[in-house]
């Protein structure tokens, strides 16, 4: 079975107003203009900031994702956007469950699960976070956490739907810290995740889907974990705020491609 094509994608979290992120997307769009990508490339900037972002890439192969989503259709639920916004504004991608959303605003699998459906549903793609914490890969529990992640995260779904999912392992410890996990260890959870969507999936789908390394990735570290041969892509935070250092991985992507 040939390797997946990469994924790399940015997360700019609570970063870039509406004027920044048309200015960083334009650079991003120059920085690949003429060249026949292999990987899929995009961001996820914040809601306000989706529209402008997306002008500035409209017609090139960067794309636009949100960074969460709300598990309800419509209503009374102030502040929130649903998964039918998102799509109908342009994007293609949503992150669900990251490990801010989980720590700072109580998601849980079972909210993770219910975004994920109304990610498909929307026909979106999904980038479903999961990672351990550093007490829990301490105390030598981050498989059993993962697999916990992922077993209730996407219960429920047949395999097509699978088929459509982008997995990111992000282990907390790793993210936004400069620490980062070894190339050994992000190989062997992505392993891991990787036999758990064999047994709730298929072989065929599981070898399909796409699983994303996060946690201080860029370009001093990319070329070493996605050599890896269950390391599909990067999600990216810090290195994604910054043309050089986003498409500086994206070029290590292109060239083990
Ligand atoms: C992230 O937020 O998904 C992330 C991986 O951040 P950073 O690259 O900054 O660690």
């Amino acid at each position: 079975m040939s390797k997946r094509n990469f994924v790399i994608a940015g997360n700019w979290k609570m970063n870039c107003t509406p004027s920044e992120a048309a200015a960083l997307s334009a650079e991003l769009v120059k920085a690949i203009e003429g060249k026949d990508l292999t990987s899929t490339f995009l961001a996820c900037p914040p809601y306000i900031s989706i529209g402008s972002a997306l002008e500035a890439a409209k017609g090139s192969q960067f794309k636009i994702g949100a960074q969460n989503v709300h598990q309800e259709d419509s209503g009374a639920y102030t502040g929130e956007i649903a998964a039918n916004m998102i799509k109908d504004a342009g994007c293609e991608f949503v992150i669900i469950g990251h490990s801010e959303r989980r720590e700072y605003f109580g998601e849980t699998d079972a909210t993770v699960n219910t975004k994920v459906r109304k990610a498909l549903d929307a026909g979106l793609t999904p980038i479903v976070c999961v990672g351990e914490v550093l007490e829990e890969r301490k105390a030598n529990e981050h498989e059993a956490v993962v697999t916990r992640q992922i077993k209730e995260g996407l219960a429920g779904f047949s395999a097509d739907e699978f088929a459509k999912f982008v997995v990111a392992y992000e282990p907390v410890w790793a993210i936004g810290t400069g620490e980062t996990a070894s190339p050994e260890q992000a190989e062997e959870m992505h392993k891991v995740i990787r036999g758990v969507l064999t047994e709730m999936a298929d072989e065929d789908t599981a070898e399909s889907i796409a699983i994303l390394y996060g946690g201080s990735m860029k370009p001093g570290n990319a070329e070493e974990l996605l050599k890896q041969t269950n390391v599909d892509g990067g999600l990216i935070g810090g290195a994604s705020l910054k043309t050089d250092s986003f498409t500086g991985i994206l070029e290590i992507a292109e060239k083990l491609s």
